[in-house]
């Protein structure tokens, strides 16, 4: 199940994006509808639809994304205060875009639970 979606594009440049890191084998940039003062998506340049999709030869990848987060934080100058990451899956987890993406939040205090 990998069917194109808008990150691919933005990946391949083809949709512009705010990207605030890049390397290899990951993508970050600003969310387009903040849900927070700072909102960063984290993704994968390999196309993963959902985190049921991630395979034990993603454990890597996968684990590179929080790598990546936990950068972005750093040099932004929120880790220190906090921020939080969440990755949604399918409808019940609220996700809309089928290419496995950390969101990245940060820049007030946020509520628990997210419901
Ligand atoms: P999901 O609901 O967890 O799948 O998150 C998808 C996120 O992608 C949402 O927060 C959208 O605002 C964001 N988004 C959708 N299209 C774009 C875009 O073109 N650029 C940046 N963010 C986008």
């Amino acid at each position: 199940m990998s069917s194109e979606t808008i990150f691919d594009k933005i990946i391949n440049g083809e949709v512009p994006a705010d990207i605030v890191y890049e390397d290899d084998i990951s993508i970050a940039f600003k969310d387009v509808n903040p849900q927070a003062p700072i909102h960063i998506l984290i993704i994968p340049k390999k196309p993963i639809a959902t985190i049921n999709d991630i395979t034990e030869d993603d454990r890597e990848l996968v684990g590179h994304l929080y790598v990546v987060a936990g950068r972005i934080a750093v040099q932004h100058g929120f880790a220190k205060d906090g921020y939080r990451t969440v990755m949604n899956c399918n409808q019940d987890g609220g996700q809309s875009v089928f290419h496995i993406h950390l969101h990245l939040l940060a820049g007030t205090t946020m509520g628990w639970p997210p419901f």
